[in-house]
């Protein structure tokens, strides 16, 4: 295809979901990477391609999320595997991945990890590390074992199905979390993207915190002399996680913002 009529599908697209949206889908259904898409010719046009291209800018229309239509996320170092059965792995995510790596840890716990996105990325980033992660959904463990997989850490994870900590044992140096926090009379004001998201994996049908309040106050019992706890939060909701994490008797407690300025980690650290 030649320069105009490239420019023309992504014009069109652009018109239909935005110029961001329609640049990857078009490179997904000419099976390239964004970045390519320049070097598109004729050949790579087909009707097949314009088909895929239409159907999946109906899909992102009516407000299904573009990962969930490419089957993928790109998240800290490396690609997910997404599907409706997880998280989509947001970028503001990225931050508590970096608050944990801030300091060693050999063992880690990922309570509700979904895609896998957070203790996965952990495990990658040190080698010498292994984990358990845990999920309330098979479903979604499916995807995260996958993405263990593809990532070439899943020697050092374990799957279990578990509700936060129960029927886990042992102690680990971090604990890391991104739980449903948004509260049940917030979940119809929100985007509609979200309607395609599991509601388990962003609402705890309470007030937002009831995960949290199970989180800190068992963590002591799961983490090693010195141990870590981190999770993400909802913006608003720093202060009283921070408290949360006081009661329960952790030092440190620190609230971390993320690139946008807003509250976006708690982070604590068990007495040595
Ligand atoms: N970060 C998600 C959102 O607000 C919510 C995910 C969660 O509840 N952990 O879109």
């Amino acid at each position: 295809m030649s320069e105009p009529g490239l420019s023309g599908w992504l014009a069109q697209g652009a018109a239909r979901v935005g110029a961001t949206d329609a640049r990857r889908l078009l490179a997904h259904a000419a099976g390239v990477e964004p970045s390519r898409l320049t070097l598109l010719d004729a050949d790579d046009i087909t009707e097949a391609f314009a088909e895929r291209y239409d159907a999946s800018l109906t899909r992102r229309e009516v407000g299904e999320p573009v990962s969930h239509i490419l089957g993928y996320r790109d998240f800290f170092e490396d690609r997910f595997a997404v599907t409706a059965d997880v998280l989509d792995p947001r970028p503001e995510t990225e931050e508590l991945v970096r608050a944990a790596l801030s300091a060693p840890f050999a063992t880690l716990l990922d309570l509700g990890t979904g895609s896998g996105a957070i203790g996965l990325s952990l495990l990658k980033a040190r080698p010498a590390a292994t984990g358990v992660l845990t999920d309330m959904s098979e479903a979604a463990l499916q995807v995260a074992r996958q993405n263990a997989e593809a990532l070439g850490v899943s020697a050092r994870a374990t799957f279990k199905l578990a509700d936060w900590f129960h029927g886990l044992e042992g102690r680990f140096d971090l604990i890391v979390s991104n739980p449903p926090y948004i509260a049940a009379d917030e979940m119809a004001g929100l985007q509609r993207e979200l309607g395609f998201e599991p509601r388990m994996a962003l609402t705890d049908e309470g007030d937002g915190l009831s995960a949290y309040r199970v989180i800190c106050a068992e963590a002591d019992a799961f983490l090693q002399p010195a141990g870590r706890l981190l999770v993400e939060i909802g913006h608003m909701q720093g202060p009283q996680v921070a408290q949360m994490m006081r009661d329960a008797g952790l030092d440190e407690v620190q609230v971390l913002c993320d690139l946008d300025e807003r509250d976006r980690v708690v982070s604590a650290r068990k007495p040595a």
